[in-house]
């Protein structure tokens, strides 16, 4: 490869706060709000003009349960605009015993969670930068002192005391050298189709489940070209959530694309145009042959191309499967379903060097085996409230992340609503 030398210059140190965190999406916003109105000064960044991360951009919209901690004032936030499983009252949702697999998966509206994310944070005095991309951080050995990022106002800095790593990507780790591991996982383009005849389609199909199996047939028969890998059991192209928050509309999802190098650029562009031709293609063909379908309209497909992982940290601990599902950990601080074991220990959000950093969200340290089920958005917002937490204390008693008091983190998590 060839390459050239960019000089040495001086950048601009825009902002210096207590907490910084790294990336909007759930994982990011929760953090902030935790940190925040603990009275650390707190800011976010993030790349789009949004909040909500794969949540809202990449139109994921069903969830487990919303039903501990920051999660329910999630929870009722949507609630409040009739924007969050609407068959279900505010505390039967917060109530909810149902599992946090695909069965207890619930519809809410992306719009709505990137309006309330804004107001949760203003409310809190969380200093928002949108547009803004992080290039790099600047760090000595354990230290890192700050964080380098790029928008139309140039290039420049932003010093912090604590931060915390909620890009989902585990960016600010990898960029500083700390330990993390590549990791693939299948691919997805989300869409929505608007105008949809359910009823009329549901007559037709039986079930939404068996739009899989029509779709399947109809690619073996080569009715429309469609590359990407259909699995019949996960992922294999149809309807994913039966029908979304809005009447009329459906989640589809376009099968599953294969990659192991998606951080390079080159193959994320060849993952957005193959993804978005194909789900162009599978929105066309249900509009022609499925009945119910025939005034339907792509309505929107994701803002990004929804790839479910690509690095986790390698923290100071690495819990098993079975360590998280049975969820007895000393130092347990996240617990994103009432009454389920499934707990996370402080130990999966510290990284195995740098004092000031914390991981939150979709790339904690945790077993490749349990990812699958970390990775659901109540997880990654209850690992990020730990996150702000923590780094509120870390601030204030003017310690180390990883020597934080983890009995006043849990005390403090349970006087804000995490039932531990
Ligand atoms: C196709 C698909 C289907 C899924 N289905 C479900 C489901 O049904 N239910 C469920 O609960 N979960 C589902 N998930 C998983 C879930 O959506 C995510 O794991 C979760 O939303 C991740 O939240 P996060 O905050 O950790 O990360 P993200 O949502 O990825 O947030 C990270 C944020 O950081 C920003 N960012 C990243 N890098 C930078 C940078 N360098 N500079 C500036 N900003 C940056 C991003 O723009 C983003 O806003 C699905 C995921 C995918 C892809």
């Amino acid at each position: 490869m060839d390459f050239v030398t960019e000089p040495e210059r001086q950048i601009p140190v825009t902002h210096d706060v207590d907490v910084l965190i790294c990336g909007g999406g759930f994982a990011g916003v929760a953090a902030a709000v935790a940190a925040a109105r603990n009275g650390v000064s707190t800011m976010l960044i993030e790349k789009y003009g949004f909040l909500g991360g794969l949540a809202t951009g990449a139109l994921v919209i069903t969830t487990p349960p919303l039903n501990n901690g920051i999660n329910r004032e999630i929870a009722r936030r949507l609630m409040s605009w009739n924007s969050y499983a609407p068959d279900l009252t505010w505390e039967d949702a917060a109530d909810s015993d149902e599992v946090d697999g695909l069965a207890g998966l619930q519809a809410y509206d992306p719009e709505t969670a990137k309006f309330e994310f804004v107001r949760m944070l203003l409310d809190h005095r969380v200093e928002i930068l949108l547009h803004t991309y992080i290039a790099g951080v600047l760090h000595s050995n354990d230290q890192i002192q700050a964080v380098v990022v790029e928008n139309k106002g140039g290039r420049s800095a932003i010093r912090a005391r604590v931060i915390i790593d909620a890009t989902g990507d585990a960016d600010i780790a990898a960029f500083a050298g700390a330990p993390v591991r590549a990791v693939e996982r299948p691919i997805t383009m989300m869409f929505n189709m608007a105008d949809v005849d359910t009823e009329k389609a549901l007559q037709h199909l039986g079930s939404w489940q068996a739009l899989k199996q029509v779709v399947r047939k109809a690619i073996e028969r080569g009715d429309f070209a469609f590359s990407q890998k259909t699995d019949p059991d996960f992922g294999a192209p149809g309807i994913f959530a039966a029908q979304l928050i809005h009447k009329g509309q459906i989640g589809v999802w376009g099968g599953m694309l294969y990659s192991n190098r998606i951080l390079d650029p080159r193959e994320k562009t060849r993952a957005e145009i193959v993804t978005r031709d194909e789900a162009f293609l599978l929105a066309r063909y249900l509009k022609k042959h499925i009945p119910g379908f025939e005034n339907a309209r792509l309505e929107q497909m994701s803002t990004e191309v929804g790839i479910r992982a690509t690095r986790n940290l390698v923290g100071l601990y690495v819990p098993s499967k079975d360590e998280v599902t049975n969820g007895e950990f000393a130092d347990t601080v996240a617990r994103p379903y009432r009454n389920k074991r499934l707990a996370l220990p402080y130990r999966s959000l510290l990284p195995q060097q740098f004092d000031n950093l914390l991981v939150a969200g979709r790339c904690i340290s945790a077993d490749d085996a349990i990812m699958g089920r970390l990775r659901l958005i109540p997880v990654c917002s209850a690992t990020g409230e730990a996150a702000g937490v923590a780094a509120s204390i870390s601030v204030s008693r003017g310690v180390e992340a990883a020597a934080v008091d983890v009995g006043e983190l849990q005390s403090m998590l349970s006087d804000q609503g995490v039932e531990l």
